[in-house]
């Protein structure tokens, strides 16, 4: 932990959101809403889960009181960083006809992207969630075709990361090597301590962007003791992670696996609903939409997020080439955790834990990753 961190308590977090504020930022960070810890504007310190924590398993989240305080003290949330940088729904063009001419805007002047999208600042993101959208950095910003909105979003973002304290039973970052300490990608990360001293957080500075707002705000600098107490915490919440995943080998028993009989098990679970692709922070398929309205004078273009377990998603010329969801469910995990090391240089899993959380049927990447790894192969033709 950096020995130049400085300080913040409550009235600090306040200080720091209104700084924000100030310049323009949109800031989003974690509310209570309907029973989960969502994602919302936040204006107050107050607006923040005073005293929430959360208890996670496979098919399961149920919000819990804590005993203390603490405002970050829960697992990663129903979303991630994701659709505020990457929305799920947005309009590539509107086009109007007036008489014999038909108009495209890009930027349609009553639609939903009216003007450059606001700036975000993104307050308490989870360290898992960090490395994922550094993973969407180099899909969507480091390769061939820049997505240009996303990269107006990225620009404008200000994020404020936030060591998570108390993992859930779903999380296996520590596993992954992706947290649960926020080590890049912030502006500002926070520790939160609650050692029965006072409510407080050390605040690490990750750019020049972070010092200056930061020099706005009544921060001393911390003493060593209390680097030494969110070294602790850190410590401590590494220990308590609900799962691993063994990534030894990992690449090779995925691309060892594509006729495992393992596949038929996972399908006669798998209901193929699409939930673990739509919480995952790091997938990012999309597909195009084309309305038009009843008049026929307003056409609109828009992308929307989708899902290699829907069976249009692998339709070409003639069909769906994965019509059945054992090979959906084999596309999926084989690219997480093995073909995205070859394309993109890291796995495609940050190990937040979601996509176990939230599948209606509790299936777990960890538990089907060792299932593969233990489960004999077919044997091959001839042999
Ligand atoms: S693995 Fe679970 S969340 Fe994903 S499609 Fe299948 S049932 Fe839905
Ligand atoms: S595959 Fe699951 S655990 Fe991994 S990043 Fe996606 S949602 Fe999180």
């Amino acid at each position: 932990m950096a020995d130049e961190a400085r300080l913040i308590d409550l009235d600090g977090l306040q200080g720091l959101i209104d700084a924000l504020g100030a310049r323009g930022y949109t800031v989003v960070g974690p509310t209570v809403c309907d029973g989960a810890i969502v994602s919302a504007p936040v204006h107050d310190v107050d607006d923040l889960p005073h005293g929430w924590g959360d208890e996670q398993d496979a098919a399961h989240y149920r919000l819990r009181r804590r005993d203390d305080d603490a405002v970050f003290g829960f697992a990663a949330g129903a979303q991630s960083a994701k659709p505020v940088v990457f929305p799920a729904h947005e309009l590539i063009w509107r086009g109007r006809r007036t008489g014999t001419e038909f108009t495209v805007n890009e930027r349609d002047a009553d639609g939903p992207t009216a003007g450059p999208p606001p700036p975000y600042a993104l307050l308490g993101v989870k360290s898992c969630d960090l490395h994922a959208l550094a993973i969407h950095d180099t899909v969507l910003l480091g390769r061939g075709y820049t997505d240009t909105r996303y990269a107006e979003r990225r620009a404008g973002s200000f994020v404020v990361a936030v060591t998570c304290t108390d993992p859930g039973g779903t999380c296996f970052c520590a596993s992954m090597g992706t947290g649960p300490h926020p080590d890049t990608g912030f502006d500002l990360a926070l520790t939160e301590l609650l050692d029965g001293g006072p409510h407080r957080f050390l605040v690490e500075v990750g750019t020049p962007r972070g010092a200056e707002v930061l020099a706005g705000v009544v921060a001393p600098p911390a003493a060593a003791s209390d680097v030494a107490a969110a070294d602790a915490v850190v410590a401590q919440a590494t220990g308590r992670m609900g799962r691993t995943l063994d990534t030894d080998g990992l690449k090779d028993v995925l691309y060892a696996s594509a006729e495992s009989p393992r596949w038929d098990d996972v399908a006669s679970r798998c209901l193929a609903c699409t939930n673990c692709t739509l919480v995952c922070p790091t997938c990012f398929c999309t597909s195009v939409e084309d309305v038009a309205d009843l008049t026929g004078d307003v056409a609109e273009r828009r992308r929307v997020w989708d899902s290699c377990f829907n069976e249009d998603f692998s339709y070409i010329h003639g069909g769906s080439i994965r019509t059945e969801t054992r090979s959906r469910y084999r596309q999926w995990i084989t690219h997480k955790l093995a073909a995205w090391v070859d394309q993109f240089g890291t796995s495609g899993c940050v190990g937040c834990g979601r996509c176990i959380t939230w599948c209606p049927a509790a299936i777990d990447i960890t538990a089907e990753a060792a299932a593969l790894r233990w489960t004999p192969q077919p044997a091959a033709a001839g042999s």
